[in-house]
């Protein structure tokens, strides 16, 4: 959309002209209205330089009114459809501005949802990055912080939550009032209204200093699904977790979360008011997995109370800060203040894979980014911003020590409350905390992009003794950054029983491109060198030959974090073209029986299942895919009657299988066979992926889909049932896909995503292959008419990975040669094109391997 950018220097001209202790608005809303669009009146008042000229930011279809400081002003002249233009401001102002603001289906602004289960209407924002100018005039930018008091008229048998607490006017006309205290200074992407006839449950905390009010809301027709007593109670521990360790009260009135659909991402921190997407209530079976991570979302939203919501970054160059913080901090009192002891382990296998991908992508960035817009932060919500940011950040808790680190967080919180910081702010307290200078470790951590590889290079005597053991340090040539790494070094040897025992483990600085350990000189050669043990550091880890031949043996025999990190060091490999997809298809078949970690196993079974379809030499495929489906239909029957490795297994069995036995198998338990597979569960959500299954292999069709969503006649079966519809074998219903997804703008958010999922099916190249020159000739006009996240979306989802293919590379790489593009919608393009190239590389290795 041409218009609707907003620069650094914008943002700071504007800064200097407001000044930021003086912003309130006060923001009534009218959701009693229609279907489209809602009233919204904003009184903003401020300070700012006498005479000069700002701008409040609204998107709204209709605006009605302007006054500034008495006068009324023309809308025509002074807005343009995303700036309201202020000239001949006074040191002291009051603007209101009526609008209609328009409800979206995007999941960005006001978001409107209507519950097919009983035709109510739910509604929530979401605005970060810049939405909050789709529901109110503001100044939308993280620095000009503001008291915001939201007035909400809606239908009288709705809730009405924002981030304060609200009282409740009396009904009339079937219409309420709802007013809410002013809010303590917010930034705008941090508030929110959540408003529908929610289900609530009510809970507290007995807090530090006061008893924090806690709330969870989902809708009503998942309310039977909500396991408030489990979500009450990991809130709790996070709270005395934080509470102690950041030194402060949790600064806000009360704590609300709330589970609202189409939610595109998987929670947002808004202050006091957290949304989650309500995928989080679990109205099937799902493994414990899916528990963790709900859990570790709840924790990292909640840390941000204090980092990102009390204190809160300038712009949007430290949003790496704000997530890696929070991501690191909640992974911390997983681990210390929940049953998910192993967090580090998850953490290990998830976000370190997702920052190596990302950060060996030709669109990788320093992790301190030069954000010099709002449409460079939108496409920045990445593997670097989140996962890098914390992988490194555990780094530096390791290099200036973890009581230092809290320490100097501490008194980075006391002196910042409800102000602004950006990085030095923060550094300067840990230096001196830790009395360690950062401004090197800042240079080759932040500042630089690319990660190093550690390959220990080994000598042994003839006794089996090490004469020396180097650990060899390189990097890519496009980021040749060595640099200094404190990391722990694991020697394991079999025990009597056959298991993998650390006997020693030597920390150190890894320094330079060779650093030798001393201290192993001399000493026994173990079956296992592990580098990197305990994932001190970020970085790709390689094994001595003995080392890896120990762990291609017996993986399993290890325990739960060097386990973790030899899975991803292998799927670094397979990724490098260093162990083809065979190998470690077998080398996951050896080992993910003994695999305890229910996030690693599901984290490895998706690998694997990715090594067959994109890194597979074609003509390998084949064989390799009815080994693994045998194989996982194997372990299905083996695994405990009920547990989560039986359904785990199972959903990763359903997804391959393709023989007529499979599927005569699939169709048995889609019909009641309770004798298959004893104790698995065939509930809701697993009926859909069976049947799912089913039609991709042409072996149910749409009367089948549409039967199944009789059954179930929910947003999420409709969900299911826009990806089974799409995921149909013929050229009719591709065509139906595509056209519901790129010709058209109507689908909301969630059902947008599930259609590209069913479109994009890995075992359906040859229906999609004529679409590679359409997508490429749609993705100009899809970035320039479609909102940040569709278009992400769709350019993302149908970016012609699955290919995979040579042909298809030369296609979208002469394409990139000629397009005219904006750089954040290019980014998404190369990015999809090194996937494909990695792919390529793979299929070499596998053709070399067979
Ligand atoms: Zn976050």
């Amino acid at each position: 959309m041409p218009g609707t950018n907003l620069t650094r220097d914008e943002a700071r001209e504007r800064a200097s002209v407001v000044d930021p202790s003086s912003v309130k608005y006060t923001v009534a809303l009218d959701l009693t209205g229609g279907e489209s669009t809602f009233g919204s009146t904003t009184t903003a008042t401020f300070s700012a330089t006498e005479g000069a000229e700002t701008w409040l930011d609204l998107i709204a279809p209709a605006v009605h009114e302007v006054v500034l400081n008495g006068a009324t002003l023309d809308p025509a002249e002074v807005y343009d459809g995303a700036r309201v233009r202020l000239a001949g401001l006074a040191a002291e102002n009051e603007v209101k501005v009526v609008a209609d603001a328009a409800y979206m289906h995007t999941g960005e602004g006001l978001h409107r949802f209507v519950d097919p289960v009983d035709d109510e209407v739910y509604l929530y924002s979401q605005f970060e990055v810049p939405d909050a100018r789709r529901v109110y005039a503001c100044f939308e930018q993280p620095d000009l912080k503001a008291e915001v008091t939201f007035v909400v008229d809606a239908p009288s048998h709705w809730e009405v939550v924002s981030n304060s607490p609200g009282k409740r006017g009396r009904t009339n006309n079937g219409k309420r009032r709802w007013t809410f205290e002013p809010t303590p200074k917010l930034s705008t992407y941090v508030t929110a209204i959540v408003a529908g006839p929610y289900h609530v449950e009510r809970s507290e905390h007995v807090g530090k200093e006061k008893t924090i009010p806690l709330a969870l809301y989902c809708r009503k027709s998942l309310a039977e699904h909500l396991d408030a007593d489990e979500l009450f109670d990991v809130t709790s521990r996070g709270f005395a977790f934080f509470e102690d360790v950041f030194g402060l009260a949790y600064p806000f009135a009360k704590y609300d979360q709330l589970f609202v659909p189409e939610f595109n991402a998987g929670a947002m921190e808004n202050a006091g008011a957290v949304t989650h997407h309500e995928d989080y209530v679990f109205r099937s079976r799902v493994t414990d997995a899916a528990y963790e991570r709900r859990a570790e979302t709840i924790l990292h939203e909640m840390a941000h109370m204090w980092f990102g919501d009390l204190v809160t970054m300038r712009w949007w160059d430290d949003l790496w800060l704000n997530e890696s913080f929070a991501t690191w901090a909640s992974v911390l009192s997983l681990t210390e203040a929940t049953r998910w002891t192993d967090g580090w382990t998850t953490f290990a296998v998830t976000e370190k894979l997702w920052a190596l991908r990302q950060d060996q992508l030709p669109s990788t960035h320093p992790i301190s980014a030069d954000i010099r817009d709002l449409e460079d932060v939108e496409v920045n919500f990445d593997g670097i911003t989140y996962a890098k940011g914390a992988s490194v950040l555990k780094q530096l808790v390791a290099w200036v020590g973890r009581d230092e680190f809290l320490a100097g967080v501490r008194a980075y919180f006391a002196e910042h409350a409800w102000g602004n910081t950006s990085l030095t702010d923060l550094f300067g307290h840990l230096e001196q905390t830790s009395g360690r200078d950062l401004s090197a470790w800042n240079e080759q951590w932040l500042r630089t992009a690319g990660v190093n590889t550690l390959q220990p290079v080994v000598t042994v005597d003839s006794a089996g003794a090490y004469t020396s053991v180097v650990i060899e340090q390189s990097a890519a040539p496009e980021h040749p950054t060595i640099r200094s790494h404190r990391a722990a070094i694991g020697l394991y040897d079999y025990d009597d029983d056959g298991a993998l025992v650390r006997r020693e483990r030597i920390e150190l600085d890894i320094d330079g491109p060779r650093t030798e350990v001393a201290e192993l000189r001399g000493v026994t050669q173990p079956d296992l060198l592990l580098v990197n043990d305990d994932d001190l550091t970020f970085a790709k880890v390689r094994l001595d030959d003995r080392s890896l031949a120990t762990v291609v043996r017996s993986i399993g025999a290890l325990d739960p974090l060097p386990r973790a990190l030899c899975w991803t060091a292998a799927t670094d490999m397979l990724r490098d073209a260093e162990m083809s997809a065979s190998s470690f298809v077998e080398l996951v078949l050896g080992g993910i029986e003994g695999e305890t970690s229910m996030g690693v196993v599901q984290h490895v079974l998706a690998s694997a299942r990715a090594a067959i379809e994109l890194y597979a030499w074609p003509a390998n495929r084949t064989v390799l895919s009815s080994r693994w489906a045998a194989a996982l239909r194997q372990l299905a029957g083996s695994a405990e009657a009920g547990s989560d490795h039986q359904l785990a297994f199972t959903r990763a069995w359903v997804a391959a299988a393709a023989s007529d036995e499979h599927v005569a198998e699939i169709a048995a338990l889609l019909d009641g066979d309770e004798e298959l597979l004893p104790g698995l569960v065939v509930d809701t959500d697993l009926r859909w992926t069976l049947l799912q299954r089913l039609v991709v292999l042409g072996a149910a069709g749409e009367d089948a889909v549409d039967a199944e969503l009789e059954r179930d006649s929910t947003a999420t079966g409709q969900r299911h049932a826009a990806l089974a519809r799409a995921a149909v074998p013929t050229y009719a219903a591709k065509a139906a896909a595509w056209q519901a997804v790129v010709e058209s703008d109507e689908l909301p958010n969630a059902l947008l995503t599930a259609t590209v999922r069913g479109f994009a099916h890995p075992e359906q190249r040859e229906l999609v292959r004529p679409y590679v020159q359409p997508y490429l000739d749609a993705v100009p006009r899809l970035w320039a008419e479609r909102t940040s996240e569709s278009a992400q979306a769709i350019i993302v989802g149908l970016f012609p990975r699955l290919l995979a293919d040579a042909a298809t590379a030369a296609t979208v790489r002469e394409w990139l040669a000629g397009a005219e593009l904006p750089d954040a919608a290019r980014r998404l393009v190369v990015e999809g094109l090194a996937d494909l190239d990695r792919a390529l590389r793979a299929q070499e290795r596998d053709r070399q391997a067979g």
